[in-house]
């Protein structure tokens, strides 16, 4: 389930962060749990790949105990990469090691992304973990997509986890993983968690859960929704976020740090705009509430009894549909 689940989404690891204690979980095998993804004790465990989108994951697991056989988990993350894969046109880095950790309880439980000696993924899977709960499972497409942007300055971690926020389940629809009302139906739930609340200083300067995830989710999707009027509905952020990595924009080593100022560049130039500096400009250092309400009703989004229901009559709607389309590419 997707929302208010959320309380921890994932631990993305820039290199400013390392030697804070970000994550401890217990009784879990030390050497691969701790706030730093150690690469050496990686490097001793067998790895198995998998190629997906012209990138390869190593797959290595740590020591414990794992009720789901391990193929299974290999097609879980097969299944993922490739939905991250349809939304950049590409697996966003050539290799990434990705370490499987069990620990105590049910479920995928947390996931974190490192870039310091080559992109890696650490995902913490319950040992009682079921099928089920792997074609639930949101967190490893979320962390793949942190892999196709560089490190950025803490001031804009909000940027990077609001894209993997806002791509996974776009991603995942554009996969043929999710139902389009199902998204939609979330992020009008789950996105006013996002807007501003009193004393707030723009996203730049108000690093709460709700403003880096979700805040960072409304810059996303705002900016999606103006690249598309600008052009005609032909571009989106998806686009946008495509010049980026094919810029060399990817998580693949820390020292790959970009300024925010050139991610926007980067990004407007692929699509012949100013959106995303120009929306940086107007939320980056104020409270910019939009209102979601009338966005919601533009996109022809409305959920009643639980039920979503799409306006197609609604003057965004073709938008709406544009978002979740599979890329031709
Ligand atoms: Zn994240």
């Amino acid at each position: 389930m997707l929302s208010t689940m959320r309380t921890v989404l994932c631990l993305f690891v820039p290199a400013f962060l390392l030697g804070v204690a970000v994550f401890a979980p217990a009784r879990a095998a030390p050497e691969f749990t701790g706030e730093r993804f150690l690469y050496d004790a990686f490097d001793t465990l067998t790895t198995a790949p998998v190629t997906v989108g012209g990138g390869t994951l190593n797959v290595a697991f740590a020591p414990g105990k794992l009720a789901l056989r391990r193929r299974t988990i290999m097609a879980w993350l097969e299944k993922s990469a490739h939905a991250v894969a349809v939304y950049f046109g590409k697996f966003p880095v050539k290799s990434a090691r990705i370490l499987i950790v069990p620990v105590p309880g049910d479920g995928v439980q947390s996931g974190t992304t490192f870039g310091f000696r080559g992109a890696a993924i650490r995902l913490l899977v319950g040992s009682d973990a079921t099928e089920a709960d792997l074609d639930e499972d949101w967190k490893a497409v979320h962390e793949m997509s942190h892999l196709a942007l560089p490190d950025v300055e803490d001031s804009q971690l909000w940027l990077a986890e609001g894209i993997a926020v806002y791509v996974e389940p776009i991603a995942r629809v554009q996969d043929r993983d999710l139902a389009a009302e199902k998204i939609w139906g979330d992020m009008l739930r789950d996105m006013k968690q996002g807007l501003p609340k009193p004393g707030d200083r723009g996203l730049d300067h108000t690093p709460t859960w709700g403003r880096t995830y979700w805040g960072g989710a409304i810059f996303c999707l705002l900016a999606d929704i103006d690249i598309r009027k600008q052009t005609g509905n032909r571009l989106g952020l998806q686009q946008a976020l495509r010049g980026i990595l094919d810029a060399g924009g990817d998580h693949e080593q820390d020292w790959n740090a970009w300024p925010v100022k050139r991610i926007f560049r980067v990004g407007d130039k692929a699509t012949g705009t100013k959106v995303l500096s120009d929306l940086y400009a107007k939320m980056r250092d104020k409270p910019f509430a939009p209102d979601l309400d009338e966005l919601w009703r533009d996109l022809g989004v409305s959920v009643r009894d639980g039920q979503v229901t799409f306006d197609d009559s609604a003057p965004l709607a073709a938008i709406r549909r544009a978002i979740t389309a599979r890329p031709s590419d």
